[in-house]
């Protein structure tokens, strides 16, 4: 018998980004296009996916002759999965979209929405940890920082689909500095561990490391993540930077295991996926706190170039992890 080659068509939208492409029903990108978003509101990314979209049709599919089954998008912000509507991106971006609606009538293909980190867990479930774990905590630290919580085999979403906001947590680890953090308050862990917390440290910080030699740029680029990481050896600014933010990582990561009592804990995202915090973040870890932990703290082994495409593939399979 003939098995129907399948494909599921993904699109995440990150903040610099727009990635579309195909995954087979094994968890195989078989095909994928990058495309430039730059910061946008909602209206404007709907332009920008559905012109990308329009092109990759086109252009950017390699391995199927048929049409994909659905399509699915990892979007950042406040995301209904059940009804495709996209809330808003942040405070100052929140127009409702009932976005899945117009692109399933568009493109004649059915559409689900989902948020980019939960994406990114639900990937991880079906083809990541998930096949190990029912109980396990999904935290992204990239440019901001969230989680993702799987209780019992559920993904928590949250009254108002906006569950694991943890970044706009408190971590009682500051790096010597007020930081006030984009949410209101002050010292969020997203402010002092992200990537554009360490750019706000850095900056906050530079004027008391005259000898510092890592690079800040003029405003609006961010401080390179990589930079600070590669001077930590020699650069006491950039030492107090990584240090910091371990901590910082490792505090959320144990107050969420005492929040959701999981048996393992998965980081990913761009600060953490290439292991230079790991060693860190695992020392700050106390034993006792961890103990029921019996699977560990682990980065992700979701390609992280394409664990956000796979989260939004694994949401066009429409899988229902609510029950
Ligand atoms: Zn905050």
């Amino acid at each position: 018998m003939e098995i129907e080659a399948l494909s599921y068509l993904g699109i995440d939208l990150g903040g610099t980004k727009l990635l579309i492409g195909e995954m087979d029903a094994a968890g195989t990108v078989v095909s994928h296009k990058k495309y430039r978003s730059g910061f946008l509101d909602q209206t404007g990314a709907l332009r920008v996916i559905e012109e990308s979209l329009e092109d990759y049709l086109r252009t950017g599919r390699v391995q199927y002759e048929r049409p994909p089954r659905a399509m699915g998008l990892g979007l950042i912000g406040r995301v209904n999965n059940e009804l495709g509507i996209w809330y808003q991106i942040d405070s100052r971006r929140t127009t409702e979209l009932r976005i899945a609606e117009v692109l399933s009538r568009k493109f004649s293909l059915p559409c689900y929405v989902e948020n980019d980190v939960r994406s990114a867990l639900k990937a991880e479930l079906l083809f990541g940890v998930g096949r190990r774990s029912k109980d396990f905590i999904y935290i992204n630290v990239g440019t901001g920082i969230a989680a993702g919580i799987v209780s019992g085999g559920r993904v928590l979403q949250g009254g108002h689909c906006n569950a694991g906001e943890v970044g706009h947590t408190r971590v009682g680890v500051d790096p010597g500095v007020d930081i006030p953090c984009e949410c209101g308050r002050i010292n969020c862990v997203e402010a002092v561990a992200s990537g554009s917390g360490l750019d706000k440290c850095a900056r906050a910080l530079t004027d008391r490391y005259p000898g510092s030699i890592l690079s800040v740029p003029k405003e609006g680029e961010q401080v390179n993540v990589k930079e600070i990481f590669e001077k930590s050896d020699r650069d006491p600014l950039c030492a107090l930077l990584v240090d910091t933010a371990a901590r910082a990582i490792a505090n959320l990561v144990m107050n969420l295991v005492r929040t959701s009592d999981p048996d393992m804990v998965v980081l990913g995202g761009g600060v953490v996926s290439d292991g230079f915090l790991y060693p860190g973040i695992q020392a700050a870890l106390d034993p006792h706190t961890m103990r029921f932990v019996t699977r560990g703290v682990e980065i992700t082994r979701l390609d992280p170039a394409y664990a956000g495409l796979m989260g939004a593939c694994t949401v066009a399979m429409n899988r229902n992890f609510s029950n």
